[in-house]
């Protein structure tokens, strides 16, 4: 990527070094409940966050003494508040009245206002307090577990939260409060191909502000490749079960971030109404 002239988002709150942030809270305890993994982890967690959406009464113990908002000096930090600048200068473009959302890093857990957030969960939105929450140790995952490399792979992961953010705004995240049992994990995938195709839309963006490099676009379809439920059921558990995707296979990510990617529109991101995924 090429962010040199990107302004850095100021929406960032940085928790790194704060220790085990939380850790007197009980969190035996507490349900872990997030929607809206990068990966596709336990659709069950992801419901609760579904019915809690609107509560949001947690919202002032969530943030930390001591966390640092602004934009971070460190290498890493700085490429994570131009990524979220450049989201913002985007979707404020495409989306009448956005509200842009906070990004938070954290090292290992830190509470949200969806429970405590844990590095192991990946990436995730809390749409309760609009918050990113990025453990930067998912990047290594994502090149040296996933093989997913390169500063656009990263780029994409973030996109992908603020396509949850978006959702949030536009009121789709009621479609999860309103589903059915039997229907969440479908809703699930539906709500995660359109947070790719989301993605696809600020990368489509971003290239249209000379942000992108040759091969910046082969990246992010390699991790979208390589974070299709398909493709982590059979390496984590040698099968594959369907119906209990929550994200959808490789082949549908890949093809709804590029759906974004090609036309740029938020509006060709409607995979509820698509007869096929
Ligand atoms: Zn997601």
């Amino acid at each position: 990527m090429d962010l040199g002239n990107q302004r850095a988002s100021g929406n960032v709150e940085d928790r790194r070094g704060m220790g085990m942030v939380g850790g007197g809270l009980g969190i035996g305890g507490i349900a872990v409940a997030v929607v809206a993994y990068f990966l596709g982890f336990d659709p069950g967690t992801a419901l609760q966050i579904g019915q809690q959406v609107s509560t949001g009464t947690q919202q002032q113990r969530s943030v930390p003494s001591g966390s640092k908002r602004g934009t971070p000096e460190d290498q890493m930090g700085q490429f994570v508040a131009r990524v979220l600048g450049s989201t913002e200068d985007v979707w404020s473009k495409l989306l009448n009245g956005y509200r842009a959302p906070t990004l938070v890093l954290y090292d290992r857990q830190t509470p949200s206002a969806c429970g405590m957030g844990q590095s192991a969960m990946g990436p995730f939105y809390c749409p309760n307090d609009e918050k990113l929450y990025v453990d930067l140790s998912f990047y290594r995952d994502l090149q040296n577990r996933f093989h997913a490399p390169g500063d656009f792979a990263q780029a994409y992961v973030i996109a992908h939260e603020v396509g949850h953010h978006v959702q949030k705004l536009t009121g789709t995240f009621r479609r999860m409060q309103a589903a059915s049992p039997a229907d969440r994990n479908r809703v699930s995938v539906r709500m995660e191909l359109q947070a790719d195709c989301y993605a696809g839309v600020w990368g489509h963006h971003a290239g249209a502000m000379k942000q992108l490099s040759p091969g910046d676009v082969e990246e992010a379809l390699k991790a979208a490749t390589a974070i299709g439920d398909d493709r982590l059921q059979q390496q984590t558990q040698g099968r594959v079960v369907p119906e209990s995707f929550t994200h959808g296979t490789s082949a549908q990510r890949v093809h709804w971030f590029t759906v974004g990617m090609q036309s740029g529109r938020p509006q060709d991101c409607d995979t509820f109404s698509a007869a096929k995924l």
